[in-house]
């Protein structure tokens, strides 16, 4: 048993850059033995993974993923597209993404949205690499794509879900894993997410902090900052392992084990 694995959390963000060590040893002390530092946009991914390969030898095992979040499909073109390629071919970098496709906000046309998403998982299935997907108000048309090209994709998880029990079934007849976030300690939005958890199979559920965003709502003593952090992943974990009925130590072993099998991390 080597800790928890985080499969998201954007520690390239601007809020983590003046303690990046501190939040590090917090996450290690608090059990977690792998991070997944998610890449946003060619930059962000640039980031992410220089960092994830600066902390090598630190407290937890960083690798990222190299993608464009479909929010910032606009800036998709063939320049992005050759860096992207090149960024997801370093050793450290273990899956594509995150793209997909969020109706929820609409910061980049839709089609753009899908013109980039079908990009990266081409390039996924090219590379054999899992794909860190996102989806948001979109289930429909995110779905369409996702099945088209499932038959070439090696494994693809849908991070942060939150959607219906109903989704969750048409991800998993897809074959995809879901990765679960603090959202299912939201006792305003979250509440259903907790029968949909409890239906999904042990080999296809993760979890995640989406870190420093989503900051689990019942946390007993939550930072001023209203900062996420990695540290809180076993708060995550807590929440799944009661929607389960199931024990911590077991959600713990089982949920590691399938996220260092998904992303190939050694441990
Ligand atoms: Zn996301």
């Amino acid at each position: 048993m080597s800790g928890l694995v985080d499969i998201g959390a954007n520690l390239a963000h601007r809020s983590f850059r003046g303690d990046l060590g501190e939040v590090l040893e917090g996450a290690a002390r608090a059990g977690v033995g792998a991070i997944v530092v998610t890449g946003t946009s060619v930059t962000a991914s640039a980031a992410a993974a220089d960092l994830a390969a600066r902390e090598r030898a630190g407290p937890v095992a960083l690798t990222s993923t190299a993608g464009i979040h479909p929010h910032e499909a606009r800036t998709f073109g063939p320049l992005a597209a050759a860096t992207l390629r090149e960024l997801a071919q370093r050793d450290v970098v273990v899956a594509v993404g995150e793209c997909g496709r969020d109706y929820n906000r609409d910061f980049s046309p839709r089609p753009a949205q899908r013109a980039c998403f079908e990009a990266q998982l081409e390039l996924a299935a090219e590379l054999r690499m899992p794909v860190f997907m996102h989806e948001r108000d979109a289930h429909d048309d995110f779905l369409a794509v996702v099945r088209r090209h499932r038959p070439r994709l090696v494994a693809a998880v849908v991070h942060c879900f939150t959607g219906t029990a109903r989704e969750a079934e048409a991800y998993l007849d897809l074959d995809l894993h879901l990765g679960i976030t603090g959202w299912i300690c939201d006792e305003r939005r979250g509440r259903h997410l907790a029968d949909v958890v409890r239906a999904i199979p042990e080999d296809r559920l993760m979890i995640e902090t989406d870190a420093p965003f989503l900051l689990p709502r019942d946390l007993p003593a939550a930072p001023s900052s209203r900062r996420n952090e990695p540290r809180f992943l076993p708060h995550v974990l807590r929440a799944v392992a009661r929607a389960r009925g199931a024990d911590e130590a077991a959600v713990a072993a089982s949920t590691s084990r399938v996220a260092r099998s998904f992303f190939g991390l050694g441990g």
